[in-house]
């Protein structure tokens, strides 16, 4: 066998296995072997870049960065839906298509209405060229980078299909994955996503496509779009692109009347809840493509199609109750207390506020009564308070002043939409949040320990902080509830493995507001040390990638707490990682401090992705478009001609893969 039909087998393969497991939920190969693959496949691509391949499956992963998403003009228009809301509305609709084709002869194609970001994706020769957001619908942005990370869509159609064409779908994220980035976020202190639909379009605007990918998005698709006349009708042409490997979803049916149509609305308005993603309505479409060119467009919508939408469930309740909860960075979340209400097949006793603004602006009281909707969302949201119900002379809600734990006085600052408990070290829900996540498993990770006997150990008196941890005793811990010698030796053991634990973990651990995980690597990487980035000044801080003022500030408030200091001097004497190690430091110099790098086209000495390494590693920045900032072009063969152009023009210097060797040699 060639290199090249080894490679060709290669990618044909893992192309398959991420179909098998990302659009038939089948995988018939473990993570494990997949990533053997991919690495094997990597290996040969770099030893062969005359192979190279934008669509690849080594070139799905991320981590290309976009700073600007250039604006396109769509081939074909993407345009709106008219909206429906009753029956009526719908039959009107079938009068005024039936009039127009003169013919009661009309087939209609059923779909769920997806609740996401609408998506353009262009196939040229069966290749995937570019993604595009629909924009006002003439123009959008090109986000290619970030939805090729997305893994159910195929990048090569090789079968049996139309050559070029347009596929439209709409990016989602399923709701069981929206759930786990919400606890995530929870877990990092930060202020959790409201809906699934906003944080999806939001993730293909991200610039670091490594964070999209490690998004869970999915792509469902809804219409093909070519010139090629292979299929006659809608319904036909979706589910070739479903043989072809698209995901579209099998919950479109096809319906030879209106009253068909009705029954799929009935059905989906109750079954919608089950669904693994939000769907707000239904979207009906005339299925044969000829009746849908005679029947044309609006100025804003296709005749042949209409949106049905779903009445988000709602129903009124009384608020009882106000109360206010303290996390662990003492952040102080308003909950509404309800009398207990049935919506959407569960019992609703309490739904968040958010925030004083919330509060104010939906001026709810208490004693009104509230509207509460759960439109295929998961936390019940109150939508408004019925005024026509207000009795007379209720109180206008005064925000909690004091914290509902410790009684300080709460703070708000400017810019920040939630009010805070500032007692850090007295205030007991933070304390005792504070140690939970300091062991969780993104941080310190440490087995034998969990949440509940963190509590316990701080209701026994044992621990006052995460440092009290490493001077815990098996002797103070076995006569504990619930704990075994073998247990109590477990915990630990668990505490001491934890030193050996990655700076940029503790770093995160530590629990330092607005320092999440990434945050925390941007800051061990840029500062090394925790002495260096403690005794760092606000300037500094703001001139790392990333890090902007809130983030800063609220390192320096931190770092000057006498408190925090001392607690980590302890973590120091108790030898846990608070500085990047000996090792991870040998490849890393400041030869390239602060110099910007652009790569473009194919290597033959080191990798693109070794190349990204090595500018990083040696204090430089990779960026991927050139731009005024640009210091330099690594150029590969094959670079780009508007790209070479662009750097003549803006006098950026252009300098070859040896070149830059050199430099860092
Ligand atoms: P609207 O944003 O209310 O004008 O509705 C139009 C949008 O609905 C389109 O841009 C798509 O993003 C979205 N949509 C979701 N599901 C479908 C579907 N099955 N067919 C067509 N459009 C859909
Ligand atoms: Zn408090």
């Amino acid at each position: 066998m060639t290199v090249q039909e080894k490679i060709n087998l290669l990618r044909e393969e893992l192309n398959n296995h991420n179909y098998n497991y990302y659009v038939l939920d089948h995988a018939l190969i473990s993570d494990f072997d997949f990533d053997i693959k991919i690495k094997e496949l990597e290996k040969l691509e770099t030893k062969n870049p005359v192979f190279f391949d934008s669509n690849s499956p080594t070139q799905r992963v991320g981590g290309e960065i976009t700073k600007n998403f250039e604006t396109v003009t769509h081939l074909n228009r993407m345009y709106s839906l008219d909206n429906s809301y009753s029956k009526e509305d719908l039959l009107d609709w079938e009068k005024r298509v039936q009039k127009m084709l003169g013919t009661s002869e009309v087939k209609y194609s059923c779909e769920l209405k997806f609740d996401g970001a609408s998506i353009n994706l262009t196939y040229e020769n069966g290749q995937f060229i570019k993604a595009v957001t629909r924009g006002d619908g003439f123009q959008g942005d090109d986000v290619t980078n970030n939805v090729k990370t997305i893994l159910s869509i195929p990048l090569s159609i090789k079968k049996d299909f139309v050559s070029n064409f347009e596929m439209r779908g709409e990016i989602i994220l399923p709701l069981d994955g929206f759930n786990k980035m919400n606890e995530e976020r929870f877990e990092n202190g930060e202020e959790q996503y409201r809906n699934p639909r906003n944080t999806a379009s939001g993730s293909l605007k991200l610039q670091d496509s490594a964070e999209v990918a490690r998004r869970p998005l999915d792509c469902l698709l809804y219409q093909v779009v070519t010139t090629e006349r292979k299929y006659k009708t809608h319904f036909e042409s979706l589910e070739n692109a479903r043989k072809v490997g698209f995901k579209v979803p099998d919950t479109i049916a096809l319906a030879t009347s209106i009253d068909e149509v009705f029954d799929f609305v009935n059905y989906w308005d109750v079954k919608r809840h089950d669904l693994p993603y939000e769907t707000d309505g239904v979207v009906i479409k005339v299925n044969h493509l000829q009746q849908q060119e005679e029947l044309g467009y609006t100025a804003k919508a296709p005749r042949w199609a209409i949106a049905y939408k779903f009445k988000a469930e709602q129903v009124s309740t009384i608020l009882n109750k106000i109360t206010y909860q303290v996390g662990r960075t003492g952040a102080i979340t308003p909950v509404a207390n309800l009398e207990p209400v049935q919506l959407a097949g569960t019992t609703v006793k309490r739904a968040s506020l958010h925030n004083a603004d919330q509060i104010e602006k939906l001026d709810i009281r208490v004693g009104d009564t509230v509207f509460v909707e759960k439109g295929g969302e998961i936390i019940p949201k109150i939508i408004a308070v019925d005024f026509t119900k207000r009795p007379e002379n209720l109180e206008p809600t005064k925000y909690a002043t004091n914290c509902p734990e410790c009684n300080s006085e709460l703070v708000r600052t400017e810019g920040d939409a939630k009010h805070y408990c500032p007692n850090e070290f007295g205030c007991a829900p933070q304390i005792t949040g504070r140690i939970q996540h300091f062991i969780s498993r993104k941080a310190m990770d440490i087995e034998g320990l969990g949440g509940e006997t963190v509590d316990l150990l701080r209701k026994e008196g044992l621990i006052e902080n995460y440092a009290d941890l490493y001077d815990l005793k098996v002797e103070q811990v076995i006569p504990l509830e619930r704990m075994a010698e073998k247990s109590a030796q477990n915990m630990i053991d668990g505490i001491i493995k934890s030193k050996n634990i990655p700076f940029e973990k503790v770093l995160f651990a530590l629990g330092i507001r607005f320092v999440g995980e990434t945050v925390a690597k941007k800051l061990v990487k840029h500062f090394k040390s925790i002495e260096f980035l403690m005794t760092a000044t606000f300037e500094e801080l703001i001139n790392v990638d990333e890090i902007g003022d809130r983030i800063a500030q609220s390192i320096i408030d931190f770092s000057s707490n006498l408190g925090n200091i001392q607690l980590i001097n302890r973590l120091i004497s108790h030898g846990l990682q608070l500085e990047v190690s000996a090792a991870s430091l040998e490849n890393q110099t400041n030869k390239l401090d602060g110099q910007v790098f652009v790569v473009s086209g194919v290597f033959h000495q080191i990798s693109r992705e070794e190349l990204k390494k090595a500018i990083e590693d040696n204090g430089g920045k990779v960026s991927s478009s050139i731009s005024k900032k640009t210091n330099f072009i690594i150029a590969g063969d094959n670079m780009g001609p508007s790209k070479l152009t662009k750097a003549q023009d803006l006098g950026v210097e252009i300098i070859s893969e040896q070149d830059f060797i050199n430099k860092i040699n």
